[in-house]
């Protein structure tokens, strides 16, 4: 939970630096949605983004753009998609100086809604694949999105 430990403005700058070692731009828009999805911390939909993004400018932004947006901020790993959601999270790593050697898996709390990033082994991961293997099964998602109770809620139960 390193996202947690900077303020919002400071993921913001970290995540423009980065883009400029990209050779891309963190535009405004880009940059309000990237704000949008700090946040919080659960998944929002696009329309979620929308409709926040909506609400602090007086320049409408269409579903379009938060769509095309979406997927920049994808490609530069600072934001993750949902599947079984359809929903949005931040990259919880932005401030980190190394890259993600894994692919980002997700524990969703049914609770709360909350996402936290996490990485699995690879031997997990392999493991998985020989099992759909195996099955005659062809992933085409090797994203785990498991669902539960977190600390906080477990906590305050
Ligand atoms: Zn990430
Ligand atoms: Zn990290
Ligand atoms: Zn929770």
């Amino acid at each position: 939970m390193t996202m947690k430990i900077k303020s919002a403005a400071a993921v913001l700058l970290d995540a423009e630096h980065r883009c400029e070692d990209s050779g891309v731009k963190l535009t405004s828009r880009r940059r309000q949605v990237l704000n949008a999805l700090l946040q919080e911390d659960r998944a929002l939909s696009a329309y979620e983004l929308m409709e926040v993004c909506n609400r602090e400018s007086n320049e409408p932004m269409p579903a379009m753009s938060v769509y095309r947006i979406l997927s920049f901020l994808e490609e530069q790993s600072l934001a993750h998609k949902l599947s079984s959601a359809n929903k949005y999270v931040a990259c919880s790593h932005i401030t980190c100086a190394h890259q993600h050697y894994r692919r980002p898996q997700f524990l969703i709390c049914n609770d709360c809604t909350k996402v936290q990033e996490v990485e699995v082994s690879s031997e997990a991961l392999v493991a998985m694949e020989q099992v759909a293997e195996t099955a005659g099964f062809h992933l085409e998602s090797r994203q785990l999105e498991l669902s539960g109770i977190c600390n906080d809620c477990r906590n305050s139960q």
